[in-house]
């Protein structure tokens, strides 16, 4: 093989930052040999055609929604919580749609978001210290369950299928359907004015433009699906994401398939370089039908602030892949890094390949994302740019808990935007940690301080749900909804 050459495995000659250490090497390949066997999540045309609408993103004719949980639990994969995160990501967009007048690509943080980057390898707990929770897919929250278990991976796999599955199910059976978008959830916020806000928009939406048809804009624009009349998982386009962190069950489900035949036309731009370096070959499609390597786990993957090291495994992986992919900027990126990053994954330049995922910190912001804009503009890539405003800006309560501050996610966001305005660039998304539960008695989490209903320090102990990063409640995120939504509207 030579050093340049791409396959699903190329990325293990390469150092894995992040590694887990499986005590029983023999275990994981048995586990990772059964996942090999197992049905594709996603197909190329889904893939296929987020990416199209991605591009479309890049050319500023649609806006990216990327949200969700910072880490979905076994535990929590329960009808309740998954219709009350498609419920919120829809109520969002719809937000965001009569605000911007765009179409909104909705991609959640679901359906494999399980492991998690740590900055350290072991944590204190009481007096001892123990090897760190690094998401269900890997060892358990339960201190004595620390020890990394492949038979987590599996589990990990039905657990997105199910999620998957439930997904598909809902967006097929007319709860998208934006004639009921109470029935979202909506009941449980209590401010009396959001509430308002919420249902004049949707009413406006309903007589103005004929939200059904709006939501489910892109049924008319995909060229990758003939006949069109359906979103990608049902009447409206959603999309699933995670960390592409875990590569061993990444590489398990990374899939060779024929390119969708709308993009072997020799005028199609977009393909007139193969997409991996190995992409075409003789298959039983017959000779030269080019192929291209798909990650059937999710239609989108990210690499993450701490795995994006340019001679890493990662970033390895990440190159050979045909689904779009998002990348984490943090504040440590150096502008010619971040080039030199670009070159490696995009190497043809392709327009809705690239999604940056920027998260500085609203101190931070300032200083860096300027520097970065116009280093990417020199380079002629065509990226997307999304704001982050959470993991930049994460602290300590004074009673220990983890959490945001909605001033400080505010803050980051608005100087994204007027940034970029003032860098000739646009924003192109969000990317956003939140949360549609609600507890028995219909009240949402409290982890993050602020927002209109004035989240305090006190009240952050009383249903404080996350055991990964703070996230959003409902009311906290439509809030965030409402100011993207006032602004793009001006
Ligand atoms: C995350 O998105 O949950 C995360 C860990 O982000 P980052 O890589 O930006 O720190
Ligand atoms: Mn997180």
């Amino acid at each position: 093989m030579s050093s340049n050459e791409w396959k699903p495995d190329s990325w293990r000659n390469k150092h894995a930052a992040q590694d887990v250490a499986y005590p029983d090497r023999e275990h994981l390949s048995k586990v990772l040999s059964k996942i090999r066997t197992l049905p594709p999540l996603v197909t190329p045309s889904e893939i296929e055609r987020l990416r199209h609408q991605l591009s479309l993103v890049q050319r500023n004719e649609a806006f990216l929604l990327h949200a969700g949980d910072c880490a979905e639990s076994f535990d929590a994969c329960t009808h309740e919580n998954i219709s009350a995160k498609i419920g919120l990501i829809l109520s969002f967009s719809l937000i965001l749609i009569w605000g911007a007048r765009l179409p909104i690509v909705r991609i959640g943080r679901i359906a494999g978001q399980y492991a998690k980057p740590r900055s350290s390898p072991t944590e204190k707990i009481g007096d001892g210290e123990v090897p760190s929770f690094r998401g269900d897919n890997v060892n358990g929250l339960d201190p004595n369950d620390r020890t990394p278990n492949p038979e987590r991976l599996l589990s990990a796999y039905f657990h997105s299928t199910t999620t998957l599955n439930h997904i598909r199910a809902l967006l097929t059976s007319n709860f998208a359907s934006l004639n009921h978008p109470r029935s979202w959830s909506l009941s449980h916020v209590r401010s009396p004015a959001l509430r308002a806000e919420f249902e004049r928009i949707s009413e406006g939406l309903g007589d103005a433009l004929g939200f059904t048809r709006r939501i489910g804009f892109w049924q008319e624009s995909t060229p990758y699906e003939k006949g069109g009349g359906r979103g990608a998982l049902g009447e409206v386009d959603f999309y699933t994401s995670h960390e592409g962190l875990m590569l061993e069950y990444e590489e398990a489900l990374t899939r060779k398939f024929p390119l969708p035949e709308s993009l072997r036309s020799p005028s199609s731009t977009s393909t007139s370089r193969s997409p991996s370096p190995s992409s075409r070959s003789r298959t039983r499609s017959g000779p030269n039908v080019p192929e291209a390597y798909y990650n059937t786990s999710a239609h989108f993957l990210w690499i993450g602030d701490r795995t994006r090291q340019l001679d890493g495994a990662h970033v390895e992986y990440f190159r050979g892949i045909r689904n779009p992919i998002g990348i984490k900027v943090g504040p440590s990126m150096k502008d010619e890094e971040l080039v030199r990053l670009l070159d490696i994954v995009n190497p043809d330049k392709e327009s809705g390949r690239v999604t940056l995922i920027t998260r500085y910190g609203a101190g931070k912001i300032e200083n860096v994302l300027a520097g970065h804009i116009a280093a990417v503009q020199k380079s002629g890539h065509p990226v997307i740019w999304i704001c982050d405003p959470m993991h930049g800006n994460t602290l300590t309560s004074s009673s220990g808990l983890k959490t945001r501050n909605f001033g400080t996610i505010i803050s980051e966001l608005t100087s994204c935007i007027r940034i970029h305005s003032e860098n000739d660039s646009r924003l192109g998304g969000v990317s956003l940690e939140f949360t549609g539960e609600f507890n028995d008695e219909g009240f949402s989490v409290t982890e993050c301080l602020g927002g209109s209903m004035e989240l305090s320090e006190e009240q952050l102990g009383l249903r404080y749900q996350s055991f990964c990063d703070p996230r959003l409640n409902f009311e906290q995120s439509l809030d965030v909804a409402f100011l993207i939504s006032n602004h793009f509207k001006k």
